[in-house]
């Protein structure tokens, strides 16, 4: 059997380098070709001596690794997904770098391992379609969206009732409202079951996360607002669920460990051994089940809001959001400023239709202008 090529874009980040875990144990099945990574230059370096790739991708201006020549992105980014030899790209950067590259990887007919949110978020309307002309593969990473591929995959799509996204709720589910002006930063980015990025880890606190995680589902299974329902359940145990019409519902359960998501979207529809212990339902007394509040996740209302008004009001709330989680974590702004901070922004938005990628990169650029200015004049609290 001849070994998939892979092409991981932020291989250095939280998925990237996981992703290598998990080649590193499946051995034989995988050749990695390329290696993208934005300036964690120690780390790649020690990822290029172990998997020696064809492709080395930088942001910070290197020309060589250990012998090898290195790209600068973000053209390097393009090579590093059209390489004759990559199979699937596993596209793990954090912010838009990778929606170019992700486009690119499509139109030469890549498989795609897609964990970074954006390009779901801010460009699923092209992205999607465009998969379906070149016959590409789109197969989720993230948890929630990797349990309901595979729920999906029990029944026709004509016969769902609703998709049930699953959320932990984060470190302040119980924190009362008052008392969220004081969170700190080390606070937040404890999260309880997943060890991530800072930025999905605040989105995890303020439950932008699972706002973004709806306006994911909403594209990748082409499945409309109204039955994409999110239900808090602080086991993670069950990672999402699918209710079909006759109300069966169908559920996915594993100890929550990305590399379960990442492994099934790299050996689809194999099912290899696994990095995952099996689960002990002996051992499992509780499993429960809560309404989530949204107005004690304010920016998850923003996230739900943005994404049935569509246009580019998604892109728009997740460029703010960066901006203002950046902003929380050097100390400019309280983490309830955070929510403030992105409805200001997609407030003062004119939408435009998402007819091209330069649509969306041009409501990036402006909210990113807008949320910079509005933080630098925050002062921290409230
Ligand atoms: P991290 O911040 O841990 O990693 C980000 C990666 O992207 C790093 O390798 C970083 O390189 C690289 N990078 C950043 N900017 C650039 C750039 N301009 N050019 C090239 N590489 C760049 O993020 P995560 O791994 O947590 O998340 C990655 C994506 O996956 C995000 O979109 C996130 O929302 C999504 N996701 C993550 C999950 C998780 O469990 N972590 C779960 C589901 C989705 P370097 O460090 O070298 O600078
Ligand atoms: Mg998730």
């Amino acid at each position: 059997m001849s070994r998939t090529g892979v092409a991981i874009l932020g291989s250095t980040g939280s998925i990237g380098t996981q992703t290598l875990e998990v080649i590193a144990q499946l051995g034989e099945h995988f050749n990695v070709v390329s290696l993208a990574a934005g300036s964690n230059i120690d780390l790649l370096a020690k990822q290029v001596a172990k998997f020696d790739p064809h492709i080395v991708v930088a942001r910070t201006g290197e020309t060589k690794i250990g012998g090898k020549r290195v790209l600068p992105t973000p053209d390097g980014l393009i090579e590093a997904v059209t390489h004759p030899d990559v199979d699937i790209v596993v596209a793990a950067t954090s912010g838009h770098e990778a929606i170019r590259a992700t486009w690119a990887a499509i139109e030469t007919g890549k498989t795609i391992a897609i964990a970074n949110k954006e390009t779901i978020v801010c460009a699923g309307e092209l992205i999607i379609p465009l998969a379906a002309k070149h016959g590409v593969e789109i197969r989720p990473v993230d948890s929630e969206h990797s349990a309901i591929w595979q729920c999906l995959q029990t029944a026709q799509q004509r016969d769902l009732a609703r998709l049930i996204l699953t959320a932990s709720g984060g470190p302040f589910l119980r924190t009362p409202a008052d008392e969220l002006a004081n969170v700190t930063v080390e606070k937040a980015l404890a999260h309880p079951n997943w060890s991530m990025g800072s930025k999905i880890t605040i989105d995890s606190a303020t439950l932008m996360n699972k706002g973004l995680e709806v306006i994911e589902a909403h594209h990748l299974f082409a499945v409309p607002y109204d039955q994409i329902e999110v239900v808090i359940h602080r086991e993670q145990i069950v990672h999402s669920m699918v209710e079909w019409n006759d109300r069966t519902t169908i559920a996915q359960l594993s100890f929550p460990d990305m590399k379960l998501p990442i492994q099934y979207a790299l050996t689809y529809p194999r099912r290899l051994p696994g990095p995952c212990a099996p689960l002990d339902f002996r051992r499992m007394s509780r499993m429960s089940f809560e309404e989530l509040d949204p107005d004690q996740f304010p920016a998850f209302k923003l996230a739900r809001q943005a994404g049935i008004a569509g246009r580019t009001y998604p892109t728009v709330l997740s460029a703010a959001d960066e901006i203002a989680v950046g902003a929380f974590l050097s100390g400019k702004i309280g983490f309830k400023q955070i929510a403030s901070t992105i409805e200001s922004a997609v407030s003062a938005h004119y939408p435009e239709t998402v007819t091209d990628l330069d649509v969306v990169f041009e409501a990036d650029r402006w909210a990113r202008t807008y949320t910079n200015r509005l933080v630098g004049r925050a002062t921290a609290g409230g």
